[in-house]
């Protein structure tokens, strides 16, 4: 790998989050993790050198993989070459509506990649809040970010990503993966995240109410969730309360306290209030 990229005279770009990975035990564990067989149609998003690319090749259906950066072409001409299953699309994947990528998929596919970790977050919340037919997602995010996808309703992790995957499904971290392992080496480890969007959902009454209440509840974290209802959706005072009392929410509380179901519950409760256009 490192021969082709210095054949090819390519430098490593920051602003690209490129890290990219060669241990192979490592890449064929994530591919493994990922639940990918011969029937996947797999989605990858940050193709670099086509390390991943090509370990989903050897199990997969078929891959296709957004790759940003145009001066990859002629190193994954090479690293590539015979991959017959692979299409690599060299588009910027936060400029594409994903209606219109799973219109170009045409059936259910997984998401494995190692992602930029400038645009971990946005893609993920990408989703988690418009996929229609994604499976789930195994990716490789930053530690920290992590434990974010995966953490306890309460907790300082706890937030709005969280929240958009739990009502699509489950979150677990499968493994921890040292910044060794990485070319050029970044300054904080990463970890493989298994999101599964077909086992632990829950369903509320429009996603986009729900995504509204959950931008809200953690609009201000150190506003209670009366505050922060006030202000999102211009109620009164006496209305936020209601709407809280409703669910039992205690006087005070802060949105990060409520479980994603409960928060669920509330933007049924919203939308039943027609608070969204
Ligand atoms: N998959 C490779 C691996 O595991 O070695 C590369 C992973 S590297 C962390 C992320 C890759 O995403 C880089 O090649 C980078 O150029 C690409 N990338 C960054 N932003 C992107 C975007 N918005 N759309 C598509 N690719 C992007």
């Amino acid at each position: 790998m490192d021969e082709v990229l210095f054949k090819h005279n390519f430098t490593f770009k920051k602003k690209f989050g490129q890290n990219f990975l060669t241990d192979p035990n490592l890449l064929h564990a994530i591919v493994a993790d990922a639940g990918v067989n011969e029937r996947t149609t797999a989605l990858e998003i940050g193709t670099g050198a086509g390390a991943l690319t090509r370990a989903l090749s050897e199990r997969a259906k078929r891959v296709v993989s957004y790759e940003i950066d145009k001066s990859l072409q002629p190193v994954l001409a090479e690293t590539l070459s015979g991959c017959e299953n692979v299409e690599v699309v060299f588009r910027d994947f936060m400029r594409e509506a994903l209606c219109a990528v799973e219109r170009e998929l045409g059936e259910e596919y997984l998401v494995v990649a190692n992602l930029p970790y400038y645009v971990t977050t946005p893609v993920v919340m990408k989703f988690a809040e418009e996929s229609e037919r994604c499976r789930g997602l195994t990716v490789m995010v930053q530690e920290e970010v992590a434990r974010r996808f995966c953490a306890e309703a309460g907790s300082s992790d706890y937030g709005a990503v969280t929240a958009a995957l739990a009502r699509r499904g489950s979150a677990k971290i499968t493994r921890l993966v040292s910044r060794t392992l990485f070319t050029p080496r970044p300054n904080v480890d990463s970890a493989v995240v298994k999101v599964d969007f077909t086992e632990g959902g829950f369903e509320v009454r429009s996603a986009k109410a729900y995504r509204e209440t959950v931008r809200c509840a953690f609009l201000n974290r150190r506003k209670t969730l009366e505050n922060n209802l006030m202000s999102s959706f211009s109620l009164s005072r006496e209305e936020a309360k209601a709407l809280l009392k409703e669910l039992n929410v205690p006087d005070g509380a802060r949105g990060e306290t409520l479980t994603p179901p409960r928060l669920g519950a509330l933007s049924d409760l919203l939308f039943a209030q027609r608070l969204f256009s």
